[in-house]
């Protein structure tokens, strides 16, 4: 349920309804626009049949909304939730990419791919150092020591960092180095995860998990939400289908329908979907078509070395060259990169 107050409403208006709802059960979320305030009620909304809210003074209009998920839903938010970290703005027309290896191998292999990704036009810097690989037997990543590699790489470029957390044990240690806290398409419906990272003040980038409807990734945001952190960007990264030509198959509609169903901006990885460096270029040129708010792309130096996911990461000079690709397209949408 979302109330909308008269723009003459009073602070006094709004504590009334909040602990009104507040009584009946519920939490109140209050959103202050330029013109109006907004409280969004949650909770078991059958409580609210009770409670005349319409004759409460200063109230405007109750809507209810319909959608399961109500804080991240374009109904309680019409503007695009724009994310700031270090200076860098992504959403509501801010397209940027994020780029740089699978996982922080070493001190001087992130510090290149950063340095060369910054130059190509990326504006925010991934590494994992806590990989989520099926195999327990295969590289799990350097852990604090790959944080440590990253905090310096971004010291160095003023690049903010994109890491994904894991476990709720490793939360603090992330949030001492993390600008972006990344959530794994494995652990898209950790829900004790997601309560963890909504009751931090960083930015979340909450993947899609493998065969999770739309629906069900917008209930994982609203988690999120739920916990008071609405800093949070969705990441398509391919789902699981019938087809073995690729790792795993982009799902380029959910860009349009997840823009139309939320306030909340969506990057797409190419990388993770394809699983192949040649069809990499192809699959971002088509999200940012599609009307992506930006894209997560997997760099490495060497990638014939890579510890991981080296057959779908780009060498440095194949990255520029995609980076250069997008720009005249781009400018055709009427959308600027970076
Ligand atoms: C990653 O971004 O390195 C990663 C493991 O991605 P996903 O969770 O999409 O598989
Ligand atoms: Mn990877």
């Amino acid at each position: 349920m979302i109330i909308v107050l008269k723009p003459e409403s009073t602070e006094q208006d709004v504590n009334n309804i909040v602990e009104r709802l507040q009584h009946a059960g519920l939490r109140a979320h209050i959103s202050k626009g330029e013109e109006r305030t907004i409280i969004g009620a949650i909770g078991d909304e059958r409580v609210l049949k009770e409670i005349p809210l319409e004759v409460f003074h200063g109230v405007e209009q109750v809507i209810p909304i319909l959608n399961p998920y109500k804080l991240v839903s374009r109904e309680f938010q019409k503007n695009d939730t724009v994310i700031e970290t270090k200076g860098v703005r992504l959403g509501g027309g801010h397209f940027q990419v994020i780029a740089g290896p699978c996982s922080v191998e070493g001190q001087g292999m992130i510090l290149e791919a950063a340095t060369k990704v910054k130059a190509a036009g990326a504006r925010l810097l991934r590494g994992g150092a806590f990989k989520p690989r099926t195999s327990p037997y295969d590289f799990q990543g350097h852990g604090e020591d790959a944080l440590k590699f990253l905090a310096q790489a971004s010291a160095e470029t003023g690049m903010p960092i994109v890491t994904e957390l894991m476990d709720p044990r490793d939360i603090e240690v992330v949030c001492k180095y993390a600008d972006i806290i990344q959530i794994g398409t494995r652990n898209m419906q950790n829900f004790r995860l997601l309560t963890e990272v909504g009751k931090t003040s960083k930015p979340v980038l909450l993947k899609r998990g493998l065969s999770a409807s739309i629906k069900e990734w917008l209930m994982a945001a609203e988690y999120i939400a739920s916990e008071g952190n609405r800093q949070i960007i969705l990441c398509e990264r391919g789902i699981r289908t019938f087809e073995t030509a690729t790792r795993n198959t982009l799902d380029i509609s959910a860009i349009p329908i997840v823009k139309k169903q939320t306030h909340l901006p969506i990057v797409v990885d190419p990388s993770h979907a394809a699983g192949k460096r040649h069809l990499v270029t192809p699959l971002a040129k088509a999200a940012l078509a599609a009307g992506a708010d930006g894209l997560m792309i997997e760099v490495h130096p060497t990638p014939e070395t890579a510890l991981c996911d080296g057959a779908q990461s780009l060498p440095p000079e194949d990255f520029a060259k995609m980076m250069a690709e997008l720009a005249p397209l781009a400018a055709a949408l009427g959308t600027q990169i970076g």
